[in-house]
């Protein structure tokens, strides 16, 4: 079977992370399609998958019209199957060839937009690497780790609205923080922070009241995506007492354009760690099919590599992530978000925020052209991109998420005046 993966029409190397064991679905337009396609990346170039199902795949052409991955998303696992198989007998059979060839459009002539719509938004914490840097760094002399840590994955609800595609601006948050000498003034954040992470993209539903069991992930989660959670240290200092993020977490979230599906990561993945205490009955995966994955991610800034955080050691699986969402009775829907929690691995360099990558501005990062960071300037921008092994040795990648910084728009009394309409002007005077 070696042979299919490289003998493809479209001329795919093997070895390319978006070779034909990927196979990720995004949606797009060009200068030839403004309205928003379906497409696959395969290489460097983008199926019109949309065009393509309609000549090849009638049955399934009404999940794959366009605008976004909705319709697919929310088709279930048989779909997902059918349709990926339908994309890797495509390419490989030349027989297909004259009728695809046009069809596929070089990346780089190709504009990528958010390819589904989100539902909610909930981001974990599930990297016990990353939990206890942070309990080192914000409360020494205390377990690193909260009591709850090893019981249960912790997590919180974001702001579905505000997650944008790669490539999307992302404008410097102001808010309120406290300074050290206890006043509490308002300002654009001055510790604006990444965070890399791997989001889990729901398709099929649940029902209210009927928990997910654990062994249940690939019946409803359809693929991958990666995630950046911007996050103002400063805000989210300030405000996380005693409810969690708000303000420091809502204003932007960004994810790739490309969602790779589970399909293409059953060679990544491995057995999670051994944990302790031992879970509780619904999140107790033993003798489960494994949901640890070996996917290693690279964060690069102002394009200089400055971490690779292994996500292979993730304490909590995005199965058990997934039973504890809806273990009250809480129902998925298409689209929901759940994202892994910041990666971290036990080196310096492979840390997965600049909180500590700087150990929260005691050591600042030093960037090729002489410059520091402890956290991170207007104009820059952060790349997170990722592989996991694929079969028979080649590679399956994740895409980028990339982001620039913009100076902020503070809101400052003139600005509310001129904003305000004339006739209610008196109210802020
Ligand atoms: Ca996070």
């Amino acid at each position: 079977m070696t042979g299919w993966t490289v003998a493809s029409w479209a001329g795919v190397a093997a070895e390319h992370p978006f070779g034909l064991r990927t196979l990720p679905y995004g949606v797009f337009t060009d200068a030839a399609r403004p309205r928003p396609r379906i497409g696959v990346a395969v290489g460097e170039a983008i199926l019109d998958l949309t065009a393509a199902s309609a000549a090849l795949l009638p049955e399934h052409a009404a999940l794959l019209r366009g605008g976004n991955l909705d319709a697919l998303l929310a088709a279930g696992r048989r779909s997902w199957t059918a349709i990926r198989a339908a994309l890797t007998h495509w390419l490989t059979d030349e027989l297909h060839s004259e009728v695809l060839a046009p069809l596929l459009v070089p990346s780089t002539d190709a504009t990528m937009l958010l390819p589904f719509t989100v539902a909610d938004y909930v981001d974990f914490y599930s990297c016990e690497q990353h939990a206890t840097d942070i309990g080192r760094i914000l409360r020494p002399g205390q377990p690193a780790l909260p009591a709850n840590w090893r019981h249960l994955p912790v997590g919180y609800h974001g702001r579905a609205g505000t997650v944008v595609v790669s490539g999307t601006p992302v404008s410097r948050p102001s808010g309120q923080r406290r300074l050290p000498d206890g006043t509490v003034t308002f300002g654009p954040s001055t510790a604006l922070d990444f965070e890399a992470e791997v989001g889990f993209v729901v398709g099929t539903p649940s029902a209210a009241g009927r928990p997910v069991p654990l062994t249940d992930l690939a019946e409803h989660v359809f693929g991958v995506c990666l995630v950046n959670d911007w996050s103002a240290r400063d805000i989210q200092a300030w405000e996380y007492v005693p409810l969690g993020p708000l303000l420091g977490k809502s204003f932007a979230t960004s994810i790739s354009p490309w969602v790779v599906p589970l399909d293409a990561l059953g060679a990544a993945r491995i057995q999670p760690p051994v944990r302790d205490p031992h879970p509780l009955p619904y999140l107790d995966d033993t003798g489960t099919e494994p949901w640890g994955l070996d996917i290693t991610l690279e964060v690069a800034l102002n394009d200089q590599l400055i971490s690779r955080p292994p996500l292979r050691g993730m304490y909590w699986t995005a199965a058990q992530q997934l039973a504890h969402l809806t273990v009250n009775g809480a129902r998925l829907r298409t689209g929901d978000l759940f994202a892994s929690g910041t990666v971290s691995g036990a080196a310096p360099d492979e840390r997965g925020s600049l909180l500590e990558l700087s150990w929260n501005g005691t050591a600042p990062l030093t960037l090729a052209d002489g410059s520091t960071r402890s956290f991170l300037a207007d104009g820059d921008e952060v790349s997170i991109t990722a592989t996991a092994p694929g079969p028979e040795g080649t590679i399956v990648g994740l895409g980028e998420v990339r982001g620039r910084i913009s100076p902020s728009y503070t809101v400052t009394a003139d600005r509310v005046h001129d904003s305000c309409p004339s006739g209610r002007r008196e109210t802020y005077d």
